[in-house]
């Protein structure tokens, strides 16, 4: 094979013409054809070349090429899984682990969990002896470290997704290139289905003066090898509205029916941002059914916290005669490939992450996406013959208003988990950090401040013994650790774990349009006047009395499958809190000093609620930011004057999502440093 040096800077193309692909002769004849069909299948030779040669090979690929799937298997039948070591795969959505896990599994003929599994948090589906391809979240590839910093169990590391920039993977990037140098024997595949690489690939270039120490060792070649592998996607032909539309939601519904009425066969893929929409979506698409245009629609949701056998339909072949409507988040951008998508529609928004470090204020917001976003979502159109691709935006919008490209994660997030997580690592100078992009120094300095305020960090920065190293070790929100750790002082960890349990589920209730009201009035059976943490009590308490019954849940408007997760991870939060020395103990009902746990941990969330207010206006206690209680709130016009949240979201107002109600006595308890040079207004009050 020809390697050709590229002038720019020494990084290395591979030229595509001249490879030959091998022949392998493994069973299972017709996955192994439709293996061989896929574009990576003729670079197998050159992907194992270049990882056999190179600390650091980055490969770019067109969505659906086989990258996932492929690159992995042929890594361990090149003998990479041998002798005990693991072939990791990253991703950044949970959703994507699953699922091409299981379909890594079924192409191999093996049990998912043995030789193939996957790990999530707060699920792992692996199999200490037997696992050799596993699939993980960055995020939890990230807290391995935290056990074994230098991932020795792993011989390849493969980090797919990167170009989606996600918070994890771009810690997870900075802290690979220290790991190298320790473990010259590891290798690395960033793989990336746009080309963010040639970034990538500056960041893993060595200094000239380690590159001389290379040469001396005949170790791999440390400068990072690029391959492009070439698809062949098929044409999309690009449609605008005309003007802009008022309503993303019922034009992208109008034009799903109109391309069914209209188009011939082919499957039908949606872009809209978060379940919320989605159902609406399904919703509105399953009433057409009224007037028969919907005859002949196989309508699914597709977005993380979707139930196994709902995303199942998702990947089943369409029965003939029949069109599937796939409504999705941008999961289904790059991170899974459907086959037989003919139309996409793109509703020209998703949900991103939204952090002001001025406000320290960090939201999910529906925002519009980059160009890049919009051209890989036409780009799902075109995997089986010629598609068209409807943008609900206008094509001067496209061309003048919408960014080349998205800013990385990093520098719009909070950065508190991630400061936790380094510091845990050992990585004292965050500031100091190699970073792919740097997050701003504002963001850094929130992050520290509000770890200091919660007793993490001390005064040198360093992770205090033994609450900050506890606070780390619990993989949530540090708000949310410390909370379990401070409901150990005030004998509520049972309360305290379940409430941390429920409130990582995406929603425990039932949501649909229409069905608010009921669902309303289903709340007060479980409403609690101290607000919705509480009401997560009660709700946990019918459960469990229901003796788990889905009937119910059903009767209550209560999601079942998040009601049965919640479960699973509240065993796993006893164990890490029992881990850690925590008592296990039931506080019997005595509410207060729940509420003083929740305290403890998101004081920073404090919220007075204006004097002489007539619409519920709340001021957060530390940068007087006005919010609002949401209306799925209990507390949703009861308005307590102080509150505390647990999380912002922002829509037309910024609206608090579970509420308490606290004693403002109790904050300057819970966090003296904090709130002793706030003004002393709120304390006051
Ligand atoms: P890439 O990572 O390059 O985007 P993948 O390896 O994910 O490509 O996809 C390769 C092929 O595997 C595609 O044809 C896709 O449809 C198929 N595939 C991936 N996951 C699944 C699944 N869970 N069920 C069925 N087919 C799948
Ligand atoms: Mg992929």
């Amino acid at each position: 094979p020809r390697l050709i040096d590229d002038e720019e800077g020494g990084v290395l193309f591979y030229s595509t013409s001249a490879l030959s692909s091998s022949s392998s002769g493994y069973g299972f004849a017709s996955v192994e054809k439709q293996r061989q069909r896929l574009p990576v299948y003729k670079y197998r030779t050159a992907i194992l070349y270049l990882v056999e040669t190179h600390a650091t090979a980055i490969i770019v690929g067109e969505t659906g090429s086989g990258k996932t799937t492929q690159i992995p298997q042929f890594l361990k039948e090149a003998g990479w899984a041998e002798g005990g070591r693991i072939i990791a795969c990253t991703q950044p959505r949970r959703l994507a682990v699953q699922s091409v896990a299981s379909r890594v599994a079924e192409e191999m003929g093996v049990k998912l969990g043995e030789e193939v599994g996957y790990t999530i948090r707060f699920e792992d589906v692996t199999n200490t002896d037997l696992t050799r391809i596993k699939f993980l979240t960055d995020g939890v590839l990230l807290r391995e470290m935290m056990d074994d910093p230098l991932l020795s169990k792993y011989s390849v590391i493969m980090v797919d997704e990167a170009h989606e920039r996600s918070l994890s993977t771009d810690i997870l990037l900075g802290l690979l290139k220290k790991i190298q140098r320790r473990r010259p024997e590891l290798r690395l595949i960033i793989s990336s289905a746009t080309i963010e690489a040639k970034k990538i690939s500056s960041f893993f270039s060595p200094s000239k003066r380690r590159q001389a120490l290379q040469t001396e060792d005949h170790g791999p070649n440390a400068e990072p090898a690029i391959l492009s592998v070439e698809g062949r996607g098929f044409n999309v032909e690009i449609f605008y509205v005309e003007d802009p539309v008022p309503d993303y939601l019922q034009a992208a519904v109008s034009t799903v029916l109109s391309i069914h009425d209209q188009e011939a066969m082919g499957d039908i893929l949606m872009f809209l941002t978060g379940q919320d929409d989605i159902d609406a979506a399904v919703q509105l698409l399953s009433e057409e059914s009224r007037n028969g245009r919907n005859q002949g629609l196989i309508i699914l949701p597709l977005y993380s916290g979707l139930p196994r056998a709902d995303q199942d339909l998702v990947f089943s072949p369409t029965p003939r005669g029949k069109r599937k409507v796939v409504i999705s988040t941008n999961i289904a951008e790059t991170s899974l490939t459907l086959e037989g998508i003919v139309y996409v529609v793109d509703s020209g928004f998703s949900k991103q992450r939204f952090y002001n470090p001025i406000t320290d204020i960090e939201s999910l917001i529906v925002a519009p996406i980059s160009k890049a976003s919009a051209r890989q979502r036409a780009g799902r159109a075109g995997r089986v013959r010629p598609g068209k691709c409807y943008r609900l935006y206008t094509e001067q919008y496209f061309l003048k208003e919408m960014s080349a490209e998205g800013i990385p994660e990093i520098q719009r997030s909070n950065l508190v988990s991630s400061v936790i997580q380094l510091k845990a690592l050992g990585i004292d100078n965050i500031l100091g950090f190699d970073w792919l992009a740097s997050p701003s120094s504002e963001a850094m300095i929130r992050a520290l401040e509000v770890l200091y305020s919660l007793g993490v960090l001390d005064s040198d920065a360093k992770l205090t013994s033994p609450d900050g190293f506890q606070v780390a070790e619990i993989p949530l929100d540090p708000m949310i650790s410390k909370t379990i750790l401070a409901s150990n002082q005030y004998g509520c960890s049972e309360e305290v774990i379940t409430i941390a349990a429920l409130l990582s589920m995406q929603s425990i209730w039932i949501s649909a349009r229409g069905t608010e009201k009921e669902l309303d009035e289903v709340k007060l059976r479980f409403a609690a006047a101290e607000g919705d943490h509480v009401t997560f009590l009660n709700v946990y308490k019918g459960f469990i009395q229901s003796n788990k019954s889905s009937k119910w849940c059903h009767k209550n408007f209560i999601n079942y499958n998040a009601m049965k997760r919640a479960l699973e991870v509240r065993e796993q939060l006893r164990r890490i809190a029992q881990r850690l020395g925590i008592v296990l103990k039931s506080c019997e009902g005595d509410i207060q000093v729940v509420r003083k746990a929740i305290t403890a941990g998101f004081f920073a969330n404090a919220c007075r609620l204006e004097p002489y207010s007539y619409n519920g206006t709340y001021k957060t206690v530390r940068t007087s930011q006005e919010v609002y209680i949401h209306p799925s709130s209990v507390l949703f016009r009861v308005n307590p004057k102080w509150v505390i949240y647990n999380s912002l979201v922002s829509t037309d107002r910024q609206y608090m999502r579970n509420v308490i109600s606290i004693d403002p006595s109790w904050l300057r308890e819970a966090a003296p440093h904090f709130y002793q040079h706030q003004q002393p207004k709120p304390i006051a009050h």
